[in-house]
């Protein structure tokens, strides 16, 4: 038994500290199973820290006060670089001619856990509590795998009575995951994987806790100089040697410059580390200096935290807006008291939809917990309950289009509501910016400001309208100068031959974007041609689902829609496809994927180049595919490429391939 215990333990070090298992799950459950059913047969001989015994601690030994040998201070704070000059200038006056080096670690967003181990078993685990007093959640601690409960021989095993300090967190992956379950579940979520940890860790079962995955790291051995330690470094090096996880980003730093460097590097990471962090621990790394430098009544004098700049904050729902989008889409919008987050004032934070505000029952005049991490767009977190005013109601969501009063509605199986009124003036507008964009009929100077003079003004109902202005109408509007209104009007009659995919994109028909206007241009030439298809026809392209069939049918059934298509026409704007190039395509029957960046051609230019001489444009590598096409930095694709056998080109070879 005790030989299968050391087996386990081993693997368990080898799997949750080290992250590198020797054995498979299988093998491991075998030993596993072998060392029950030998502790069913000898239960005398069950010891506290077997493996087996993870998930036994019973619910009433939890919570128990624990006084701490040694109080658990927290951290003074530092927030900018100069903050920690003067914690250096401090130092200096209390050790004065002294130098000092530094110890910079993560500051891990979790829960401070003390371990109390006796002769290298682990007997007790504890809360930080008020620092002096916390509770005793050993059972719940010893389901952690990564916690030792028997630790590797050396120093630390051997001592007497040894305390050791560290953070308990939710790695951010099993934090999403669990949110995933709970709301899956229909049970509430947690805000933050310190919330969920906090929670795992304060389970009255040990059992819920051990499905809770939580990991830790230890970054403090009690009273370590009277151990024989010189240096906080050093104790980092001997826990990890006894089996404990330590944080791998801890860097040993030759002053404070280097200390400067490392929370520079830290911070720019914060979103790859796995797990929250809100800043960097810096500690003097000589604990005979530790020693002299001692505690006020609050923090040790020796350390201090350097946090990253604030991702969450709390404030206040002051109105919620909802606005119309192109597709007659009602979208939600907060509006709050402003608050500054990572740098940036938030003024408004997107509700998406209306099951989002009442999933997060999200209320005007609630207090709210906003987030804006890394890349991400600031979003609510959640209500903060205990701020709600007494008088809050639950939100209601329009029924009419709050732009043109035109009655909304929500179709089912759908997450917006939308105006159904097609003459409504905040979905033209919309749609109109979207017509004039870069990418559909390119019209210059057709801005936001414009576009909304023109419809206010009544000039422009809808996008034929745009080619009869005359310029004396446009300078009569606000703003406008007769040389701009001159320059957007030219804009506008640059526009009219950009042809049909182009047109195609820039009508809006719903589902119909960029990619599917050149699949249907390509196809059938025509603005007339595909007005005239059925819905089996037009699925029969490649690339195009029944869906996008069916509302390119609905799009052109509408008698609103046909009259547009005449006005165009009769405004002189292009409805047909540049006719294909006359004589061989060489590229015929061919599949190509274009992967990486290549020299002189955008990944677009690639495209059209190749469907213009007859190929077709994949987006992955399969046997099917005759060439891929490798620019820099490729990724898998290329790899793909590689084990199929597909022929690679480069760029050179493209071209000379469309010139044969
Ligand atoms: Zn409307």
């Amino acid at each position: 038994m005790m030989e299968l215990r050391e087996q386990i333990r081993h693997h368990d070090y080898l799997y949750y500290v080290e992250s590198r298992p020797e054995v498979s799950d299988a093998e491991y459950d075998a030993l596993m199973r072998e060392l029950r059913n030998l502790e069913a047969q000898f239960p005398d001989l069950v010891t506290e820290d077997s493996p087996t015994q993870r998930i036994a601690g019973t619910p009433t030994d939890l919570f128990k006060p624990v006084e701490h040998n040694v109080a658990m201070l927290s951290l003074d704070n530092a927030t900018t670089p100069d903050d920690l000059r003067e914690f250096e200038t401090r130092l200096g006056r209390a050790v004065p001619g002294a130098t000092f080096q530094y110890v910079g670690e993560p500051k891990i967003d979790g829960l401070g856990v003390a371990l109390v181990y006796e002769r290298g078993r682990f007997v007790r685990g504890a809360t930080r509590g008020d620092g002096r007093i916390g509770e005793d959640i050993t059972a719940n601690l010893r389901t952690i795998r990564s916690i030792p409960t028997v630790l590797k021989p050396g120093p630390l095993a051997s001592a007497e009575l040894l305390e050791v300090r560290g953070e308990v967190f939710m790695p951010r992956e099993e934090f999403a995951k669990l949110n995933r379950t709970l709301e899956e579940a229909g049970t509430p979520t947690f805000a933050n994987p310190r919330n969920a940890a906090a929670g795992a860790v304060r389970q009255k079962d040990p059992a819920v806790t051990a499905r809770r995955p939580l990991d830790m790291f230890l970054y403090h051995v009690s009273r370590a100089d009277a151990l024989g330690f010189a240096s906080h470094w050093d104790t980092l090096e001997a826990l990890r040697a006894a089996g404990f996880k330590t944080n791998p980003r801890a860097e040993r730093c030759a002053n404070l410059d280097a200390v400067l460097a490392a929370c520079e590097r830290l911070e720019r990471d914060r979103d790859s580390l796995g797990y929250d962090a809100d800043g960097v621990v810096v500690k003097v790394d000589s604990l005979e200096q530790q020693r002299r430098l001692g505690s006020t009544t609050h923090h040790p004098r020796w350390a201090i935290a350097f946090k990253f700049a604030a991702r969450q904050a709390t404030t206040m729902i002051e109105a919620i807006e909802v606005n119309v989008g192109k597709t007659g889409a009602l979208t939600p919008t907060a509006k709050l008291t402003p608050v500054e987050l990572a740098g940036v004032t938030i003024r408004n934070v997107s509700l998406h939809n209306e099951d989002e505000i009442r999933r997060k029952d999200i209320r005007v005049g609630d207090t709210v917990l906003v987030e804006r991490a890394g890349d991400v767009i600031p979003y609510v977190v959640q209500v903060v309950l205990a701020k709600r005013p007494a008088e809050s109601q639950a939100f209601r969501f329009p029924s009419t289009c709050p732009a043109c009063g035109g009655r909304a509605e929500r179709p089912e199986g759908e997450a917006y509501w939308r105006c159904t009124n097609s003459a409504c003036p905040a979905q033209f507008k919309e749609r109109l910016n979207h017509f004039g964009s870069r990418r559909a009929m390119d019209i210059e100077h057709l801005g936001d400001s414009t576009i909304e003079q023109l419809v206010d003004s009544g000039e422009v109902k809808d996008f034929a309208d745009l080619y009869h202005l005359a310029v004396e109408k446009v300078s009569e509007l606000d703003r406008f100068a007769d040389k701009s209104a001159e320059n957007l009007i030219r804009a506008i009659a640059g526009s009219r031959d950009r042809g049909l995919a182009r047109l195609l994109n820039a009508l809006g028909i719903r589902l119909v974007g960029e990619r599917v206007a050149q699949l249907l241009a390509t196809r059938f030439g025509s603005l007339d041609v595909i007005a005239g298809k059925s819905e089996a026809e037009l699925a029969e392209v490649h690339g195009i689902g029944d869906e996008i069939a069916r509302a390119i049918v609905a799009f052109f059934q509408d008698p609103a829609n046909t009259e547009l298509m005449k006005k165009l026409k009769a405004a002189g704007v292009v409805t047909t496809a540049p006719t294909a190039p006359v004589g061989p395509t060489p590229l015929a029957g061919k599949t190509i994927v274009v992967t990486g960046v290549l020299p002189t051609l955008s990944r677009e230019a690639a495209r059209e180049l190749i469907e213009r001489y007859g190929g077709r444009v994949a987006t992955s590598v399969s046997k099917k595919t005759d060439y891929v096409v490798v620019g820099d930095a490729p990724g898998g694709k290329a790899d793909d490429a590689r084990r199929l056998g597909v022929t690679m080109l480069d760029e050179a070879g493209l071209l000379a391939l469309v010139r044969s």
